[in-house]
């Protein structure tokens, strides 16, 4: 990770302050657009301590208990804030639920405005430094379009009717039902020893055959996001028994280098 030590503090910081902010406007200016946005602040600083501390168990080498690595324990990140998410959601769920009238004040609005800036400091010092950083200022933009539909429905709310910061309120509900079902779709796949593109596969016969070989058969499985496991079947074209063990051992290699494939290999005959 590129940056300075204070980098990954302030954002936390920003983060936190956001949330507060947030959550303050909600409990003493009445919008509830405003209280399910802060529901998701509070998922979003649990998705971010799940996701920093899945992400460095992941890069564990391996060890007595995971022959092959920890990387797909940097899925955990991503169930733990699955889980954050949903929990919160049943709670605007009830919210919304309550549905007799009440008033919001116009605080609220620049309350919200307040998050939108504080959060808006996080993403831009996250997407600032470094590549892990990166990806939670993409999950926190989230916030930032959650923070602009709250400013436009509490003000509503506040000068017109009390049901257009109710239907903000509903609003960013869906979204996070919406988000859940994404997230959730795609860690499914990503568990369920999903292969590689057909391309992927393409290239590794290219590999293998420039090295003499034929492939015989070919399995392959994605890890996590970058890493590939995998089983090869060569035949060997016309070579002797001590060149084919060292081809084979190169091809390995290279793969292993080019694709971050980690393979192993079967000859036939
Ligand atoms: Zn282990």
């Amino acid at each position: 990770m590129r940056g300075s030590t204070w980098v990954l503090p302030a954002i936390l910081a920003l983060s936190v302050a956001g949330a507060a902010v947030k959550s303050a406007g909600a409990f003493l200016y009445g919008s509830r657009s405003l209280f399910v946005d802060s529901l998701t602040c509070f998922a979003n600083l649990v998705a971010v301590a799940a996701t920093t501390h899945f992400y460095r168990v992941s890069l564990e080498p391996p060890d007595i208990d995971h022959h092959f690595g920890h990387y797909r324990l940097g899925y955990g990140g991503t169930i733990v804030s699955m889980l954050a998410y949903a929990f919160v959601a049943g709670i605007a769920v009830s919210t919304l639920l309550q549905s007799e009238s009440y008033e919001v004040h116009i605080s609220a609005t620049w309350m919200a405005v307040a998050g939108l800036v504080l959060y808006s400091g996080a993403i831009f010092l996250a997407h600032k430094f470094g590549s892990f950083l990166k990806a939670y200022a993409v999950f926190t933009v989230s916030e930032v379009i959650e923070s602009l539909v709250v400013v436009a429905a509490s003000s509503g709310g506040a000068l017109v009717n009390y049901r257009i910061d109710l239907a903000g309120a509903a609003v960013i509900t869906a979204y996070i039902f919406i988000e859940l079902y994404g997230t959730g779709k795609n860690v499914i796949t990503c568990l369920s020893d999903v292969a590689p593109p057909p391309h992927f596969v393409e290239r590794v016969k290219e590999v293998v055959e420039s090295h003499g070989f034929r492939l015989v058969s070919v399995k392959l499985r994605k890890v996590s996001e970058n890493l590939t496991h995998g089983d090869l079947v060569l035949r060997p074209e016309g070579l002797r028994l001590e060149e084919a063990v060292k081809r084979t051992k190169d091809v390995k290699e290279l793969l292993k280098k080019e694709f971050n494939l980690d393979c192993s290999v079967e000859l036939t005959i």
